[in-house]
């Protein structure tokens, strides 16, 4: 198997060229198709299989292009350090890209992270809490999102996130596709996964 079988841009396979890949791992392999059709998914996977690009890659991808003002996708994560690490590898795999992308997270002062918006955005990795805060402040519209992924939802759950996940789903275009990543599957997983995917692929590693 290689990147190339995927319906992948150049200027993606470039910079996954440039990161040295040689091979998707299994979960690109199960997830990046599935995400490219159109489908919600349920990942279940580890830190370390690849999971960062088994959704990142395919997410560029819809995305294409610098377009409009208002965000059209949004990566949630439970922490600043996973926000910024997303971030980062949005980075890389964006570098031959005109798209853009920022990550907004809690402990820290907002204003840089406002000045970001000023000239549109396509893509926002996030924290649930400075989300909320910055869509109060209206520094930027919702209407536009049209790709949710979760990330780590187990670690979301036991952070007591889901209240403002509730509003951040209430604030969102109700058509859109969702990707639900986690490591693990308890309760409160499958109670999110059922309140937020249609008809999602089981995708596990
Ligand atoms: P993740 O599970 O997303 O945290 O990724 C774990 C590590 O694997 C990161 O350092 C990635 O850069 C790396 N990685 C992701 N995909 C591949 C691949 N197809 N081949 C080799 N390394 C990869």
């Amino acid at each position: 198997e290689s990147f190339s079988d995927f319906k992948l841009n150049k200027q993606i396979l470039n910079a996954i060229k440039d990161a040295g890949y040689e091979h998707p791992t299994p979960i690109q392999q199960k997830a990046i198709p599935l995400v490219l059709a159109g489908h919600d998914i349920m990942g279940i996977a580890q830190t370390g299989t690849g999971k960062t690009a088994a959704f990142v890659l395919p997410l560029l991808m819809k995305l294409k292009y610098a377009q409009g003002d208002a965000p059209r996708a949004m990566i949630l994560a439970p922490t600043r350090e996973l926000a910024i690490q997303i971030e980062e590898n949005v980075k890389k795999y964006a570098t031959y890209m005109e798209i853009r992308h920022t990550a907004i997270y809690g402990g820290t002062g907002a204003k840089v992270q406002i000045e970001a918006f000023e000239n549109g955005m396509d893509l926002i990795v996030a924290t649930p809490g400075r989300f909320m805060d910055l869509y109060r402040k209206q520094v930027f519209k919702t209407k536009e999102i049209k790709t949710l992924i979760i990330d780590e939802a187990d670690k979301m759950m036991d952070m007591g996130f889901m209240p403002q996940i509730r509003q951040i789903l209430e604030i969102i275009p109700v058509k859109r596709q969702n990707l639900l990543f986690s490591a693990t599957m308890p309760e409160s997983v499958i109670k999110l996964s059922e309140e937020f995917l249609e008809f999602p692929e089981k995708v596990e590693v």
